[in-house]
């Protein structure tokens, strides 16, 4: 009904579309107040596991914004963040954040756990964005067994020659990188053997489908198939069922990330949560 009506009504369109870029304005110049005072961001933790042992191999770091008692979901202030020119000071705060995760889990005496934080790809090719970054882990004293990083491929075509260079750096100070997301963006297998990341995400549209008797014919068992032929790690992601977790387990996929293992957590949560993770019974 009312949007049969829409097209007659340019009117109404213009209102609908200052309404949402005010909307997105106001979002803005919050989020940066936000992060200014590092006030409202959190960093949630989602646990990496092995999917052999069911052993915790490591935990993704996720920011979490409340604004006004509201989150606001990632999905809506990266975006915000990314085209505005905040992404070095939420990724700065992410970094901070983690390194007082290690820190107090250090004093804890807990093992050392490589927690990735997202790069966004459009950063990569900023000006002295890997450098600040660099030099932010160093006088954070963040090292490859306590900080990882995880990228999506999909942004980084606009200069792949730049993202590889600087791609290369962050390996050169010997930190892991895995492409996010993966097979949703366009690379080919050229462009993924020429990208110095060590591990690939596959994404969570390739895992939600998985059942134990097409696992053989899926497209996450090609995904896993061509990563071990490239000699690259692979972490499933979005394993919120026991059939994907048997389906992968059958694959012989190492890693795996999903609600079933543990959802995103408060820092403080994860250092009390399981260690290991076993199959419910029941
Ligand atoms: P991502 O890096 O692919 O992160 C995985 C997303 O999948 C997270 O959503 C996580 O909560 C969700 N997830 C994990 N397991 C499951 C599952 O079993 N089922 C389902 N349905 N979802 C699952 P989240 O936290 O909303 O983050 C969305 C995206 O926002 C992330 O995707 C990442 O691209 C971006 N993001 C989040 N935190 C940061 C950050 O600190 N920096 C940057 N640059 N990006 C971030
Ligand atoms: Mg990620
Ligand atoms: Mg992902
Ligand atoms: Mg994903």
């Amino acid at each position: 009904e009312g949007n049969r009506t829409r097209p007659t009504q340019p009117i109404r369109y213009t209102q609908d579309m200052t309404r949402i870029l005010h909307r997105r304005l106001a979002l803005r110049a919050a989020l940066r107040r936000g992060l200014e005072r590092d006030c409202g961001l959190e960093v949630h933790l989602q646990p990496k596991i092995d999917i052999a042992t069911g052993s915790i191999v490591g935990a993704e770091a996720l920011c979490r914004w409340t604004l006004e008692g509201r989150p606001v979901p990632p999905s809506e202030f990266i975006p915000l963040a990314e085209t505005g020119g905040l992404s070095r000071p939420l990724t700065r705060l992410v970094l901070n954040h983690v390194a007082a995760i290690v820190a107090r889990r250090r004093a804890r005496g807990l093992p050392a756990l490589p927690i990735a934080v997202n790069l966004s790809a459009m950063d990569l090719t900023a000006d002295d964005f890997v450098t600040g970054l660099l030099r932010d882990i160093h006088h954070l004293d963040l090292s490859p067994d306590t900080l990882s990083f995880e990228i999506t491929e999909s942004q980084m075509m606009t200069d792949l020659a730049r993202s590889i260079a600087e791609l290369e750096s962050i390996r050169a100070a010997g930190f892991d990188i895995a492409l996010d997301d993966f097979g949703t963006g366009y690379s080919s297998l050229g462009v993924l053997d020429r990208l110095p990341v060590t591990a690939i995400k596959i994404d969570r549209r390739f895992i939600t489908p998985l059942t134990i008797a097409g696992a053989r014919r899926s497209l996450a068992a090609t995904a896993i198939a061509m990563a071990e032929g490239l000699g690259l790690g692979v972490i499933a992601e979005g394993i919120e069922t026991v059939e994907h977790h048997h389906a992968l387990v059958f694959l012989g996929c190492p890693h795996g990330q999903g609600f079933l293992y543990g959802h995103p957590m408060p820092a403080g949560d994860f250092e009390t949560h399981h260690t290991t993770w076993s199959l419910p019974t029941a």
